[in-house]
């Protein structure tokens, strides 16, 4: 229990600095990302306590300590969900560390499609680094069945992105996925999105011209994916 606990906490840490540098990428420039947090409002610096995941949003009730600016209650969401991500991981194992790149990085971009509708393209770097690690400790064995499973997927999102229904951020990070996984886990993950999106963009849509925010089902069908093969294993 604490394991798992502790994972989470861990997960929720990692998320909180997540949305940080997307804030900060967003609002100032890139040297800001290593200084100390401090509150956008008022500019004062947070005490460390102050910027603890979940538990400072609580007991500070979603306000600035010195400001009393309302804090998004988006912050405690994307920690809860960064936490969850984490759950499963055993940091004992060097897979997980690559794991938790991708993850991080991930939930950098889905807060990038989600709010401006594209992401940088040098995000992709540090998880395809990643990716050349852990395919360099673990080769990945391409067969026919991959490739019977990678090929209608390429021309699918060839489709889409020339209806410009999707874009060509979405297929890289398809890409990455293959090689982080395999051809077949990144189809059900792309499966899995399609069917959360299927589920919940209805009820959150906006403007019915903006473009698809992908990224983010796609790192939610990557959690729970991944978190449901761990759940496999352990069992
Ligand atoms: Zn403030």
């Amino acid at each position: 229990m604490i394991y798992y606990l502790s994972n989470f906490f861990i997960g929720a840490c990692v998320a909180s600095h997540a949305n940080l540098v997307f804030n900060r990428l967003q609002i100032d420039n890139y040297q800001l990302i290593l200084s100390r947090s401090y509150c956008f409002a008022c500019k004062k610096q947070l005490r460390f306590w102050d910027t603890l995941p979940i538990i400072s949003y609580l007991y500070l009730r979603g306000k600035c300590h010195y400001c009393q600016t309302k804090i998004s209650a988006e912050h405690l969401l994307i920690e809860l969900i960064g936490g969850f991500s984490f759950v499963l991981l055993d940091f004992s194992k060097i897979n997980s560390y690559f794991l938790a790149i991708l993850l991080f990085f991930l939930l950098i971009i889905s807060l990038f499609d989600y709010f401006e509708q594209e992401f940088p393209i040098y995000l992709l770097f540090c998880p395809l680094l990643a990716l050349i690690g852990k395919r360099l400790l673990f080769p990945l064995k391409l067969d026919s069945l991959s490739l019977l499973n990678f090929l209608p997927m390429i021309i699918a999102f060839g489709l889409m992105i020339k209806k410009e229904k999707l874009g060509e951020g979405d297929l890289l990070i398809y890409l990455l996925l293959v090689g982080f996984f395999s051809a077949q886990s990144a189809n059900l993950i792309m499966l899995l999105a399609c069917i959360l999106c299927l589920v919940v963009f209805p009820i959150t849509k906006k403007k019915s011209h903006q473009a698809l925010p992908f990224v983010p089902y796609i790192y939610a069908a990557t959690i729970l994916f991944n978190n449901y093969q761990l759940f496999q294993i352990i069992n």
